[in-house]
């Protein structure tokens, strides 16, 4: 049930403060998964990537523009700048709490005692950025996200052109799980795309405002392949993107999807991959 801006006003000032502008209109019936979304707490270790640093956006940041939104669930992803450093994700997984999950980044050399333990704390996938930093052979990811799944039963996330991928798909779509982030990039990477998802990966429906494709196009191409392939993400901060996530981008997926498919993707599509209890 859509709720009226009076009724939003009086229910949550205190919480929502200067961000309710930006959210007249949207439904809070809505149950909203964030699957993808970094926070940056200068209290934490972040690392320069090709000369940038960014700035910071703190949990308390993050919340106050996604509440309104619906978001009560969601995954936080480790950036290149965040390196290997494990603390802020800890610390921020252990304020959450159990309805939010980690995908985090960590050297080949990690221990199957040290994925374990990040295993108890909620950290769910492995990323792999191949389009920004660090950069490993098809063969190492592999082989890497085998030993993570085994051990820890996380999935491996890719943040790669998917155009990139085409010599690979057979390799990749052997993962138990896979992951594509900000739904493959680029138009050209639409084949294999979907080469992966008949394969049974997931695409986020995330960074609309960093992609060079006709989203609407892609969306509908993703989910007619299939319908539990699209997760949505918001990609907050957006750090580097070409325009910030806005909350248009969420109108445009329930637009294009229509409204079962678009319940699928915000909620039970991520829930499962996240292997959380939908
Ligand atoms: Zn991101």
């Amino acid at each position: 049930m859509p709720i009226s801006r009076r009724k939003f006003l009086v229910s949550g000032t205190s919480i929502l403060g200067s961000s309710l502008m930006g959210c007249v209109g949207i439904s809070l019936s809505q149950k909203v998964f964030d699957s993808h979304c970094h926070i940056i707490d200068p209290r934490y270790p972040i690392i320069e990537n090709q000369g940038y640093i960014p700035p910071p956006y703190t949990l308390n940041d993050y919340r106050q523009q996604t509440v309104p939104l619906g978001v009560s669930s969601g995954a936080i992803v480790s950036g290149s700048f965040h390196g290997f450093d494990q603390s802020y994700l800890k610390a921020t997984l252990a304020i959450l709490g159990p309805q939010w999950v980690g995908v985090t980044q960590v050297p080949n050399s990690i221990t199957d005692q040290e994925v374990l333990e990040l295993t108890n704390l909620r950290v769910r996938a492995l990323r792999f950025n191949i389009f920004r930093g660090r950069v490993d052979s098809v063969d190492e990811i592999v082989s890497f996200a085998n030993r993570v799944h085994q051990v820890g039963n996380w999935h491996a996330e890719i943040y790669a052109d998917a155009a990139a991928l085409a010599p690979h798909v057979a390799k990749l779509s052997k993962l138990p799980k896979i992951v594509i982030d900000h739904l493959g990039m680029t138009e050209k990477g639409l084949p294999v795309l979907l080469d992966l998802v008949d394969a049974g990966a997931c695409v986020k429906a995330t960074g609309f405002g960093r992609v060079n494709m006709n989203v609407p196009k892609m969306l509908e191409a993703v989910a007619r392949h299939s319908p539990n392939a699209l997760v949505f993400g918001t990609d907050l901060p957006s750090t580097r993107a070409k325009r910030p996530f806005d909350v248009s981008d969420i109108t445009l997926i329930k637009d294009v999807l229509g409204k079962s498919l678009s319940d699928l993707v915000f909620w039970n599509n991520p829930r499962n991959l996240y292997r959380l209890v939908v």
